[in-house]
Order: structure tokens, then sequence, then C-alpha cells
């Protein structure tokens, strides 16, 4: 009973071979597809040839070829989408013309940092991660749940973090991070800390910058103190990038600027729009530039960066790779935490 299906095969096989369009891969066009991914890297487990695999319908998970071989993610504190172009921030402004980005996405209720950073990071609803405080509190350990560092530190990759702020310790285990540098300083400073003692074979790099949410407190969103500290940022986002450049990086790595939470007044922290809402700005390896019109969560940044990296995504995850920023078929998007 057992010849059938074998025959079957031997009939595909000989098909695959006559007709050209499945005996050859096609070409890969400059734009990747999701088809060409899946016919270019068999990661698959499968005996089958690959010839015959067209038949299936390819499903979009980890097991897609990684389009970048590491991950930058920057998040600048409380940086609210409209303040860019009136800070002015012109090196975000110019990376942002090769960019898939919204100026619309979400972050999660409570819209404070140490909880939104979980949800970042972690891919997770605050429900699930559990953190429900906003300062740096050791007795209360880690974000629960399998985070970004996580999965990307069991595939061997380098983690490192460089933050603005020592509560973001409480995001990850200290085990999950190569490296982890607090720098209670300006943007400017950490900065030149991290050129100064660059990963240069990090696969998820994840910096923070502390002071434009300082400001905020201080002066207030959207006031020219705080235009002022974030044009200082914008400035040390050149420099990291100057640094990729020049350490031959800037091509394979998927960067993803963003931040934790908007704000109004002096606070922050409620549902308001102004605090809720956040930029998401992708560029890098088979990002297409673009407007987004998915409706981006804070959760997806996780989730974009495992995808990216080919790491698989944990099932409870609720962050979803933003496949519209790749030109890929939206097979699914996130939904605002309960
Ligand atoms: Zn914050």
């Amino acid at each position: 009973m057992k010849s059938k299906p074998f025959l079957l095969f031997i009939i595909l096989v000989i098909l695959a071979c006559q007709i050209p369009s499945l005996a050859a891969p096609t070409v890969a066009p400059a734009t990747p597809t999701l088809t060409s991914i899946v016919t270019e890297t068999p990661t698959q487990t499968t005996t089958v040839p690959e010839t015959v695999i067209p038949t299936e319908t390819p499903t979009v998970t980890s097991t897609v070829a990684p389009h970048a071989t590491r991950v930058l993610i920057l998040s600048i504190d409380g940086l609210r989408p409209d303040a860019i172009a009136l800070a002015p921030m012109p090196n975000l402004l110019a990376l942002m013309q090769n960019s898939a980005y919204t100026l619309n996405a979400q972050t999660v209720f409570r819209s404070v940092t140490l909880i939104s950073h979980a949800s970042m990071l972690g891919g997770v609803c605050p429900s699930k991660h559990g953190v429900d405080w906003n300062d740096y509190i050791p007795s209360k350990g880690y974000a629960i749940g399998t985070d970004l560092f996580d999965i990307a530190h069991a595939a061997g990759l380098q983690t490192v973090m460089y933050v603005g702020k020592e509560k973001l310790r409480q995001i990850t285990e200290p085990s999950s991070t190569d490296t982890f540098v607090y720098v209670n300083d300006r943007d400017l400073v950490l900065t030149e800390r991290l050129i100064a003692d660059f990963p240069q074979d990090f696969g998820v790099l994840f910096v923070h910058f502390g002071t434009p949410d300082g400001m905020g407190h201080l002066y207030g969103w959207m006031s020219s103190q705080q235009f002022s500290v974030l044009y200082r940022a914008d400035e040390a986002l050149g420099q990291i990038l100057a640094e990729l450049d020049a350490r031959g990086l800037r091509d394979e790595t998927l960067i993803i600027i963003t931040a934790d939470h908007g704000g109004h007044g002096t606070i922050h922290g409620t549902n308001l729009r102004e605090d809720m809402t956040i930029p998401w700005i992708a560029s890098g390896p088979g990002i297409q530039p673009k407007v987004l019109t998915t409706q981006v969560h804070t959760m997806d940044t996780a989730a974009t960066a495992a995808f990216m990296l080919g790491l698989p995504i944990p099932p409870e995850w609720d962050g979803v790779p933003v496949y519209e920023a790749l030109d890929l078929p939206v097979i699914k998007q996130s939904t605002a935490c309960p």
C-alpha cells in the first residue's frame, strides 16, 4: 500500500524536472518576496526534494529565512511622533526616507517606561509579563515569559543593552544579556560609551535614550527644552548609524526606532492619545520604504525582530511581525492589549 504515494512522488519529481519554473528556483528579485525566500532557503526539515514543495502553501513562520543577521532597537524615551519634525531630528527624518514607518503605533496601558518596554521587548501584553511597577525594584525580579533577549541568547546570538534607566534591567534576566550597561548620563554620553566598546558581533543591541522623558517631566512634552534634548538624541542616533556604516554592519542590520510612550503636559501614563501614540520606524535588509497602514503595537517590535533574525516566535506572544514592512502578505496583525 506504500507504493502509490511513492509512485506519485516519482511522477512529481519527473514532472518537476521537466518544468523549468519548478526545476530551477526563480531568480531572486531585488526585493525578496515570501515565495523567493522559501524556495531559496530550504530550512524545512522535510526530506522531500525542494522542487516538489511549490504544491504546499508556504506559511509565514520563523522557518522563513532571516533577512537580518542583527537587530538594533533604539527606544527614545517619551518620544512623541509629532516631535520628530518639530525638534527637529534630521538624522531620524533622513532615515525615515528609507524606512517603513508609522507615526501612529500604539503602546500599552499603563503608558509608563518599564511596563511598556517589557511589552516592546517581551512581545506580550502587560497581563502576561506581569510588570506592574515602574521603578527599579530588584526584589520584584524580572518580566515573566520568554522575551526577545531570551530567544536570541538561546540561539547563540550576542545580546547587548545600553540603557539610560537602571530599571530596564528588570525587562529580562541577566543570564539572557551578554552585556548590560546602565549609563546615568546624557544620551550622547551613553552613545560615547557604546561606541568606545562597540559590540562588533552583536545579534540584538538594545539602546535606550532616557533624557527626552526627563525633560518632558521637567518642562513639558513638546517644550523647547524637550526639543533641545531630542535634537541631541538625534545627534547620538547619527553617531550610532555612522558607527554601523564604518564597521560595514549597516546592510545586515534591522534597525527599529521607537519609543515607550508619549506624554502630555509634564506627565504620561494615561490612555490618552498623546501618551499612547509612539513612532515605529524600521529600516534594513528587505524593508520596503513606505508609510505603514498596519496598526502597529509595541509588542510587534519583539516579533518583527525575532522574525527578521529567523528566531522562533513564542506562541504566547501577542506581537506579530509587521509583514507589511517587508511587502509580505499581512496574514495576521496584533490587536490592542485588553
Ligand atoms: Zn519612559
